[in-house]
């Protein structure tokens, strides 16, 4: 049984106790459509102890009108406002560069497209691609040699190079584990010479995004992972707390071992545990 009371030692340190908690998705609240333990519970303890909640994920695939469907599905309820997603980072980050009318060749899935096109992006998908602004690349299962060279040769003529984000595998259910959006970014890499830049986790764009539209600070913020390179590096770099939950990519013993930087603070293996955890001697 779960003691979902706040402790005393925790109520002594209210000062220091987090504000923001920022879940990643895949792995951490759910693997493909099966909700991981606890997630809905923990997730309306956090928000009925005054927390908010953001999700963020670096699965470009997806809108986050979607991710939110998706959620409810599972007893989750959250607004758009309250998901972050690669795609929707990348929209924002091409938003705020002040270039208006942007043509991008992208490889990727609909929502990323979806969140694109609400930026005012011109989206083009298909036949030669000739001078564009940006490639903007993601996971896309539909990836082929078509795709990777229309990729290539705009970047050859021209164009800068975005990768949504650089996850080598994510994780599905009965512990798969399929090729993620990093390996489609590495063949474009390959073919076209050059380094994209990356929007989603280790980068610290959209988390930085996430924790000034929650009017918090970074100290006060939880980021919660199942990955050491990705989440757990992300918010090591802003200065949040980190926790990873052993129900995804990395094991306890991956964290344990790891450097510094990808070192979480805590390592628990079910999300009720964040409950329970007590910040003030951290
Ligand atoms: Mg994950």
């Amino acid at each position: 049984m779960v003691d979902f009371q706040v402790d005393k030692r925790e109520a002594v340190g209210l000062i220091n106790r987090p504000q923001t908690y920022v879940f990643d998705l895949d792995g951490v609240i759910y693997r493909g459509n099966e909700p991981q333990p606890h997630a809905s519970e923990t997730v309306a303890h956090l928000r009925h102890r005054g927390n908010k909640v953001f999700f963020y994920t670096n699965n470009a695939t997806r809108s986050r009108k979607d991710y939110q469907d998706k959620l409810q599905g599972m007893d989750i309820q959250c607004q758009p406002e309250e998901i972050m997603t690669s795609a929707y980072a990348t929209a924002l980050f091409l938003r705020e560069s002040g270039k208006t009318r942007i043509q991008a060749y992208v490889v990727g899935e609909a929502g990323l497209i979806q969140e694109l096109e609400s930026a005012d992006v011109e989206v083009l998908r298909n036949g030669s691609v000739g001078k564009v602004d940006y490639v903007i690349a993601g996971l896309d299962r539909q990836f082929n040699y078509d795709k990777l060279t229309n990729a290539q040769q705009a970047i050859l003529a021209g164009a800068k190079f975005i990768a949504t984000n650089r996850d080598a595998t994510f994780p599905i259910e009965e512990g798969v584990v399929i090729p993620g959006g990093g390996a489609i970014v590495s063949a474009i890499e390959t073919a076209s010479g050059q380094t994209p830049f990356v929007i989603g986790k280790p980068e610290t764009y959209a988390l930085e995004k996430i924790i000034k539209i929650a009017g918090g600070s970074s100290e006060l913020t939880v980021v919660v992972g199942d990955r050491l390179e990705t989440d757990i590096l992300v918010g090591n770099r802003v200065g949040a707390h980190t926790v990873m939950v052993t129900t995804g990519i990395s094991t306890r013993e991956d964290a344990e071992t790891a450097p510094l930087e990808l070192k979480p603070e805590i390592i628990i293996d079910d999300l009720i545990e964040l409950l329970n955890i007590s910040w003030s001697e951290q």
